[in-house]
């Protein structure tokens, strides 16, 4: 038996002196030496006695060496199971336990906290430092470049990954090889990447959106990425004349059209602007194409799913819709409820299928049996709509929706109306508990800079446009709304910070 996704990628491999990546501190790494290292990083994982299976937990700064450390997971048919590098030891005692690592990577400078954590599950520690210093990169350098991968396939797990804890307690989703792989081979056809492009990665890897969906994809495609340690908009604005193609989270396109130097002279060279993870205000959407010439492509997906819906490469991008649902991707709109159809247009749980989708929560038969469909059909959790020419819309999260009065208000919806608003830079509309009507619409806003708009203002321009009982009851200013690293909204902890308002 081969080794199913590792496989994939070296079927694609270009010449092994071909660049896989150039860092910020200018180190490259050539697909050559990617097989090197990721083989000796192998050896070193089965030294350290991991079995096929076992879960290698990494809470370690991006570096090149984190990525061939995946690669060597993989390789070695381990479960690669990456970790926020913001989790404190408390957090980290929780996924040890949950998870039951046989190894765990951290950082040196941690290891003395992280050691007797990870000892307390049963699992050895070594360390991967920023500069690809530490104790495993010491071990893996003394061993063979030559790995016989280990036999994995479709279905067997290689990667356990815990979703952003946005609304509740991350959970770890369990994702195979066919999940991986064909979810990166539908993205590389769909977006046209080939060894020709150069991708701008300045994402977090821990997360799906910088591992899989970037990562991957260029391996897939045998391209080459500017790994980028963090994002500094003004480097990366320096960086677009180098490269073919960015992915990105909304809140890096709206640093980046703070630069002066972003023009289309600067993203001449660049042919797919990719934006995700949270969704891209259709103000910024315009403002980019405005600036850039280029119409950012909108793509939607989880960590459960991998991605699931993309804006088409040709054709319309279409602002404020995450285009249709992916080649092997069935997408549809069901009764949150009941889970029966609706009728077309209507806003309701959006429920997918296909390849890409996880077969479950790690440790949770339970919650996994609950968001399944009986026809196998995940519930995502996020409600949606399908417009009459196909483009899937995101009305937001069902934890999200507010009830006030016996009626269903879609936060997406009045947020559009506050955000189109002169002097508003965003909004998050949220629910929060109110005597009378159960929840009260409430409206987080931040002032565009120089703006002295008030919640007068506010709901009066409003109060045209949109039915009574979604006008929120009240508007709070701002400066900036609590963001995780995805850049995506915290509204639990609005919701908290804002619980006693009507009482
Ligand atoms: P948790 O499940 O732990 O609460 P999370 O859902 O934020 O956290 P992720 O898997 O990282 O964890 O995020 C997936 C979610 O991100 C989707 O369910 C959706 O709500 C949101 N999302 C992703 N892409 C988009 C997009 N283009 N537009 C709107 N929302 C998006
Ligand atoms: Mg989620």
């Amino acid at each position: 038996m081969s080794n199913h996704l590792f496989d994939a990628f070296r079927a694609r491999m270009p010449a092994p002196g071909r660049l896989l990546m150039e860092t910020d501190d200018g180190r490259s790494l050539t697909y050559g030496d990617m097989l090197a290292r990721s083989a000796q990083l192998a050896h070193a994982l089965l030294q350290l006695g991991v079995e096929p299976g076992d879960r290698v937990a990494v809470q370690v700064e991006k570096s090149p060496e984190a990525v061939l450390l995946y690669l060597a997971c993989l390789r070695a048919g381990a479960v690669f199971l990456p970790l926020n590098t913001a989790y404190t030891l408390t957090e980290l005692g929780y996924f040890f336990g949950d998870a039951e690592p046989r190894l765990v990577v951290c950082d040196p400078q941690r290891a003395a906290d992280i050691e007797p954590l990870a000892q307390a599950s049963g699992a050895t520690t070594v360390t991967l430092g920023r500069n690809g210093e530490g104790s495993l990169i010491d071990q893996a350098s003394r061993q063979s470049a030559d790995f016989h991968d280990v036999a994995r396939g479709p279905d067997d797990l290689a990667a356990i990954l815990y979703t952003s804890g946005t609304t509740g307690r991350s959970k770890g989703a369990m994702l195979s090889h066919e999940n991986l792989t064909s979810n990166a081979r539908v993205l590389v056809d769909h977006w046209r990447f080939t060894s020709a492009d150069v991708l701008i990665h300045a994402l977090p890897i821990f997360h799906t959106h910088g591992l899989f969906v970037a990562t991957n994809v260029i391996l897939m495609a045998g391209a080459s990425m500017l790994f980028e340690t963090r994002f500094d908009p003004a480097r990366i604005v320096s960086l677009l004349p180098r490269a073919t193609a960015l992915m990105g989270v909304p809140t890096f396109y709206v640093r980046l059209l703070q630069q002066d130097g972003l023009n289309g002279q600067a993203a001449k060279n660049i042919r797919l602007f990719i934006s995700g993870s949270a969704p891209l205000l259709a103000e910024t959407h315009k403002a980019w194409r405005e600036r850039t010439g280029h119409s950012i492509l909108e793509r939607y997906g989880m960590t459960e799913t991998n991605m699931s819906t993309s804006n088409p490469y040709d054709g319309e991008r279409r602002a404020g819709t995450v285009g249709f649902p992916l080649p092997g991707v069935a997408l549809r709109i069901a009764d949150p409820d009941g889970g029966g159809p609706l009728a077309q247009g209507e806003v309701g749980m959006i429920e997918v299928k296909g390849a890409n989708v996880f077969s479950g929560y790690w440790r949770m038969p339970e919650k996994t049996r609950a968001e399944f469909r009986d026809d196998g059909f995940f519930i995502t959790g996020d409600l949606g709509l399908i417009d009459a020419d196909g483009y899937v819309h995101i009305a937001g999260r069902g934890k999200d929706l507010i009830i006030s009065g016996g009626y269903n208000i879609y936060p997406k919806e009045v947020e559009s109306e506050i955000d189109a608003l002169a002097g508003v830079s965003e909004s998050a509309v949220i629910g929060v508990t109110h005597p009378d009507f159960g929840e009260g619409v409430t409206a987080i806003v931040v002032r565009a800079p120089g703006s002295v708009v008030t919640a007068a203002d506010i709901v009066g321009a409003v109060a045209g446009r949109i039915a009574k009982y979604k006008h929120p009851k009240q508007v709070i200013f701002v400066d900036e709304l609590p963001r995780n690293t995805m850049g995506k909204v915290q509204k639990n902890v609005l919701r908290e910070t804002y619980r006693d308002l009507y009482v």
